[in-house]
């Protein structure tokens, strides 16, 4: 047991901010809440929640001590110890996953006891009681997470696509675990030979002590960890959002805060593209910035505080030739709805170039506007495409930068790029075109620093100390999964006015009026997004779409 600083027994914070980490409630506070739930009187030692319990209680204490606790194996670490006037909780509290911690009265006490759903109502009706616990609650989780508190302990190698792949996911997820490196901590093989793992099959995930998956993936962590066994997954929805990206999420804090009954699919983690942003400088309301993992993470609460329920899970079909339609998973489950919002993205196309990924926002950058010219001015860059986006790209850096060297894997630009463009790039002594040649290694620390390139034609790799490399070589829709449900162009979803007398006939489109705006061929299903045609690829405009789209929703469910 540990007894540790900020004259509070427990964990020790990372944070400064005690007081709105364990904040004391007022009398007037405390009876407010109690108007939501009931007193109840508590023994000492007795366990008011354990430790993988799902939709848990919330508890504010009024008098007596009650203490949170890690158990492993015989072992307990204490986290916590609430007295009078504070509350148990932490953001798992509002998506109703399992707890990861156990919660023990340690003298007589009185508490006030709300269910889940108690606890919903209060924080959508008490704007004073919800900031105060939602902010406690994302950053117990915060603490929790740097501590490495969880039921899960990652055995990867810093070498592993896999373990950097898990990483991601837990992390973008925000939970917390712990891990252990095959390179760097001698206990992994003994805890290995326990579970009798040999090293080849690291990344290896040992979830609440007991049960082992093998390089598992996205979707078996979800199960495994019961991200999504609160939701129920039966009833008829008003909304289904796939996606919870930007677009995604701001249509599931609009709907529910409306009062619809929504449902957002995830097949990885909430954030989308814009969580893998390093810095988002163009959003507004964030002068300084904002990560994105940080906005994404925000938005995740916001969605799950209005009750939102979020899944985990890859859409795979959606059945469309009758009402209401019907969402299929990657496992079989079906989900119906009334109405749906496809918020699913795109992918940009990726060189296959090792450590991308790694550098995606420290050198590594898929548009090139006024932030990014900044970031380059005065230094060499690389533009990777032979596209217009390509050309307006190395057009514009070219103004600001010392060089750019715009890699294309064909013979020349002819093919691919505008005249207009071309005739440009030609005038602008400092773009250098080299033909056949890709990026094949990028290197650095914190930022990348080095990338080699090898020419396929005279068979010649340089390195050459370069910082920055703008990837414009297009972005795929992720629409594949819909099947013919909607009609495309060039994969991306036409919605309204883009859609012509044609593809209204061709879908059969069944009534009087016209699409709305945002809406497909097929009646109450919306795109938003990125993946939507014709779409501006920001956040802010994914935010926006995503909640205009929620008006038409409420009008098509009127119908
Ligand atoms: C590295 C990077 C940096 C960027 N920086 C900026 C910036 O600074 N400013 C700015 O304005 N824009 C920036 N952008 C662009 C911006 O992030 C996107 O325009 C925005 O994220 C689009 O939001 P979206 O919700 O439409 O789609 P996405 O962000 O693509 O989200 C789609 C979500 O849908 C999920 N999904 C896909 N298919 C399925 C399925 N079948 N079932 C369930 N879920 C599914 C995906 O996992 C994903 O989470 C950046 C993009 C990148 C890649």
């Amino acid at each position: 047991m540990t007894t540790m600083s900020n004259a509070r027994r427990g964990l020790p914070l990372t944070s400064s901010r005690i007081e709105k980490i364990f904040p004391k409630l007022t009398p007037a506070q405390i009876s407010r809440i109690a108007a939501h739930g009931h007193i109840r009187s508590v023994q000492s030692g007795e366990v008011l929640i354990e430790q993988g319990d799902k939709s848990v209680p919330f508890f504010v204490v009024t008098t007596g001590e009650v203490e949170i606790i890690r158990p492993c194996g015989a072992r307990e670490t204490l986290v916590t110890v609430h007295g009078s006037g504070e509350f148990t909780g932490e953001v798992n509290m509002l998506s109703g996953r399992r707890s990861l911690v156990r919660a023990r009265a340690i003298k007589p006490c009185k508490v006030i006891e709300l269910d889940h759903q108690q606890m919903l109502a209060l924080v959508q009706t008490d704007a004073e009681l919800s900031d105060i616990l939602m902010r406690a609650f994302i950053l117990r989780r915060v603490e929790l997470i740097s501590a490495g508190v969880g039921d899960i302990v990652l055995v990867g190698s810093a070498y592993s696509a896999g373990t950097l792949r898990i990483k991601e996911f837990l992390m973008r997820n925000g939970q917390p675990y712990s891990y252990m490196d095959l390179e760097r901590n001698q206990d992994v093989q003994n805890l290995l030979d326990s579970f009798q793992i040999s090293a080849g099959e690291i990344p290896v995930l040992i979830c609440r002590g007991q049960i082992v998956l093998r390089n598992p993936t996205n979707q078996e962590i979800a199960d495994c960890l019961g991200f999504n066994e609160s939701i129920d997954q039966t009833h008829v929805r008003d909304l289904i959002i796939i996606g919870a990206g930007p677009s995604g999420l701001a249509a599931a804090v609009y709907g529910a805060s409306e009062g619809l009954d929504v449902m957002v699919l995830e097949t990885s983690s909430p954030g989308g593209q814009a969580g893998s942003s390093s810095r988002i400088e163009n959003y507004l309301g964030f002068p300084t910035g904002i990560s994105g993992q940080d906005l994404a993470g925000r938005a995740y609460v916001q969605a799950q505080k209005f009750g939102t329920d979020i899944l985990i899970a890859k859409a795979t079909r959606l059945i469309c030739d009758s009402k209401p339609y019907v969402v299929e998973l990657v496992s079989g489950a079906r989900i119906p709805a009334r109405t749906i919002v496809i918020a699913t993205g795109a992918e940009y196309r990726r060189p296959p170039c090792k450590n991308l990924s790694r550098f995606e926002g420290a050198g590594v950058y898929y548009g090139a506007t006024f932030v990014e010219s900044q970031l380059c001015s005065g230094e060499e860059v690389i533009v990777v495409g032979g596209g217009n986006s390509a050309g307006q790209a190395a057009v514009f850096l070219a103004e600001t930068t010392k060089r750019v060297h715009m890699l294309v894997r064909s013979a020349g630009l002819a093919e691919s790029m505008s005249r207009y463009l071309i005739r440009r790039i030609e005038e602008t002594a400092t773009i250098v075109l080299w033909p056949y040649t890709e990026i094949v290694a990028i290197e650095g620390g914190d930022h990348l620093e080095f990338v080699r390139w090898h020419n396929n034609q005279t068979g010649q790799t340089e390195e050459h100390k370069i910082r920055h490399i703008f990837v414009m070589t297009g972005a795929d829709p992720n629409t594949s999964w819909l099947d013919g449900c909607v009609a495309l162009d060039k994969g991306f979803i036409k919605t309204g006015q883009d859609l012509s007398p044609d593809n209204l006939s061709a879908a059969g489109w069944p009534i009087m009026r016209q699409p709305y705006l945002l809406e497909t061929s097929l009646p109450g299903v919306f795109a938003v997004g990125d993946v939507r045609g014709g779409s501006i690829k920001r956040v802010a405009s994914a935010v926006g779409e995503g909640s205009i789209a929620i008006s038409f929703v409420h009008k098509v469910l009127q119908e």
